[in-house]
């Protein structure tokens, strides 16, 4: 029997993207208005609850002090992470973490056909994402799948990906987010042998482990009872799968 990880944990790993007051079209339901995000963390912190980046969630499960920590993970670096995410962090004294794509720098979300089109940070504001005490890391070079990919776009998509962010932050990139979730055994080498030390997944509890760390989306529904029962179901499903 394989032992688990050694950081593998079971805390409770939230996964957003876009935040904004905006009232148009949202089909792939990828928005939460501020203020249903701040009343989201609100709750965790009533419940005794600290938001913090994967990063440090990783950081602070190695050392055995995770036990009251969620991680809050925001994926595709939508410019709003800055102008209302931050500040609602800020308020609650919680981090968290941004995976931003690094050929799309700036850039906005042109993957996306039939939603809104949403703008993408600078450079520029990648780096106050960070100096506000926020984790950034690699959401690939492109938003693209990386299953099936060949050696050379699995080379650009993580191993690239991380050179330039780190070459636009001056700092180390430790984490890694799949485009889509999707992987296959590959994918999850290229991005260990990139120098990540950990990688997270979409709703994707089928093998947890440090490159295959799931998360579970919340959305602008996900009011007290509904996020309460959806971290539930996160620790029913970890234990089930050997997470501790
Ligand atoms: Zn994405």
């Amino acid at each position: 029997m394989t032992a688990p990880a050694p950081c593998m944990h079971r805390a409770p790993t939230l996964m957003y993207h876009s935040v904004s007051p905006s009232t148009e079209p949202d089909p792939h339901l990828l928005r939460i208005h501020p203020e249903r995000l701040a009343a989201q963390l609100g709750q965790l912190r009533r419940r005794g609850l600290r938001g913090v980046s994967l990063g440090e969630l990783q950081q602070a499960a190695q050392e055995g002090r995770a036990e009251k920590l969620v991680a809050l993970t925001f994926d595709d670096g939508y410019t709003d992470f800055l102008t209302h995410a931050v500040p609602a962090l800020a308020r609650y004294g919680m981090t968290a973490s941004v995976y931003v794509i690094a050929g799309r720098m700036p850039g906005s979300n042109d993957w996306d056909r039939d939603g809104p089109r949403l703008t993408l940070l600078t450079p520029q504001e990648v780096r106050a994402v960070a100096a506000a005490g926020h984790e950034v890391g690699s959401h690939g070079y492109s938003h693209i799948r990386l299953s099936g990919l060949g050696a050379a776009e699995l080379e650009r998509e993580t191993a690239q990906s991380r050179r330039v962010l780190e070459d636009v932050l001056q700092a180390p990139v430790r984490g890694f987010c799949y485009p889509y979730g999707d992987h296959d055994e590959a994918a999850v080498l290229a991005v260990q042998r990139a120098g990540y030390e950990y990688a997270c997944v979409t709703n994707d509890y089928g093998s947890p482990g440090v490159f295959t760390l799931p998360r579970f989306y919340v959305g602008q529904q996900d009011s007290g009872l509904r996020l309460r029962v959806k971290t539930l179901r996160h620790h029913i499903r970890i234990r089930s799968r050997g997470g501790r």
